[in-house]
């Protein structure tokens, strides 16, 4: 993407907060009272009724804290997107641009189901085509096209741009005052294209500026995860999966007390409890054992969050956003040694 079409959409999302700001009633807490991290995986964002009931969730917790929000690209999108650029490194050009059309429409599908009024619909669809608009200005259907594993980064970001715009208009439907935020905008990276490395002095610093304000105007910022760019603007990905790391990043930024990860499952298990029915619930964890486990190929949590998380104290849940009423897992100090609030979340 060409730095002038990141500034149109940094545009579009700087008038988005504008205009949520003014239509619907702001929680009535400051940053500096309490903030909550939510992030969303793909299993939870997965089309408008999903998105309604997640943001169902952050309207419960806003009532007593400041949240912010951290998404991923609805389930299925990276593939698609990835599954582009690889058409486009074998020279399949039309194959790749009816893909990338599918995705455009695959999103403003889901806006229609949102059944917005129509104001707001006209907004956020503006949004959307912006976007669908970009991502087809790097899937021509002739030509010739260098495929690079930048360019990979690049078309794998429009995941999480979808929808975060789409999880914010969810949160206004729902009565929450929220923008969508592209973390490009703030987490600084080298530039190892698809396993990206944060700057986390330099993200800090950018990331409040951009964050704080939002928060202190009684905003849900909706994060894009798994994205961040170079110092000179090229947007990067984390790798695979790691939107729960952004999660983390971004939390730690705005000095979050609890990071809630919302996922398809009641929490971390002894074992993937969709492969062994002898996987047992785990209710505590600490840093270092939830660690070993993501570290083993638990996908259910990146394992770049648990560092982090430890460096700071972060408490982390890990909770199923289809069951609200189960606790789910508990990732931190011993209670005992903590003694910051633990509410898992206010759903
Ligand atoms: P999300 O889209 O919410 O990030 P993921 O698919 O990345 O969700 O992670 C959740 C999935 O992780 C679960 O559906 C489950 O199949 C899998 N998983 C693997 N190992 C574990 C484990 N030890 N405990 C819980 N879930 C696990
Ligand atoms: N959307 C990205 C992926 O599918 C990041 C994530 O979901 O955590 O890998
Ligand atoms: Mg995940």
């Amino acid at each position: 993407m060409s730095p002038e079409h990141v500034q149109e959409n940094a545009e579009a999302e700087t008038h988005l907060a504008g205009s949520f700001a003014v239509t619907v009633d702001a929680p009535k807490t400051s940053p500096s009272e309490n903030v909550i991290a939510f992030k969303f995986g793909g299993s939870s964002l997965m089309g408008a009724g999903r998105m309604v009931h997640a943001a169902g969730l952050v309207n419960a917790a806003a009532q007593e804290a400041s949240v912010i929000v951290v998404v991923s690209a609805m389930k299925g999108v990276t593939d698609r997107l990835l599954a582009i650029s690889l058409a486009l490194s074998e020279g399949k050009l039309s194959h790749a641009r009816n893909e990338a059309e599918g995705v455009v429409h695959l999103h403003l599908n889901v806006l229609e189901d949102l059944e917005l009024d129509e104001e707001k619909h006209d907004r956020v669809r503006r949004g959307l085509q912006l976007l669908g608009r970009d991502l087809l200005h790097e899937v021509p259907s002739e030509g010739r096209v260098v495929a690079t594993a930048e360019l990979a980064d690049r078309l794998a970001s429009f995941g999480e741009r979808f929808s975060a715009r789409l999880f914010a208009a969810a949160l206004e439907k729902s009565g929450v005052a929220a923008v969508p935020v592209s973390s490009s905008d703030f987490v600084v990276t080298c530039d190892t294209f698809r396993d990206a490395k944060p700057q986390l002095e330099e993200t800090k610093e950018r990331g409040r500026g951009v964050l704080l304000p939002l928060l202190g105007a009684g905003l849900v910022p909706v994060v894009t995860g798994f994205i961040g760019a170079t110092p000179d603007g090229r947007i990067t990905t984390l790798g695979r999966n790691s939107s729960d790391f952004s999660g983390a990043i971004i939390a730690h930024l705005v000095d979050a007390e609890e990071l809630v990860i919302w996922t398809d499952v009641d929490g971390v298990y002894t074992a993937n409890p969709h492969d062994s029915v002898e996987a047992k619930l785990l209710h505590d964890l600490s840093y270092d054992e939830a660690h070993a486990l993501a570290a083993s190929g638990a996908k259910v949590l990146h394992p770049h969050v648990l560092p982090l998380a430890a460096e700071t104290e972060m408490t982390i849940w890990i909770r199923n956003t289809f069951k609200p009423h189960v606790r789910g897992t508990r990732i931190g100090l011993p209670q005992e040694l903590n003694g910051r609030r633990q509410s898992g979340g206010a759903a």
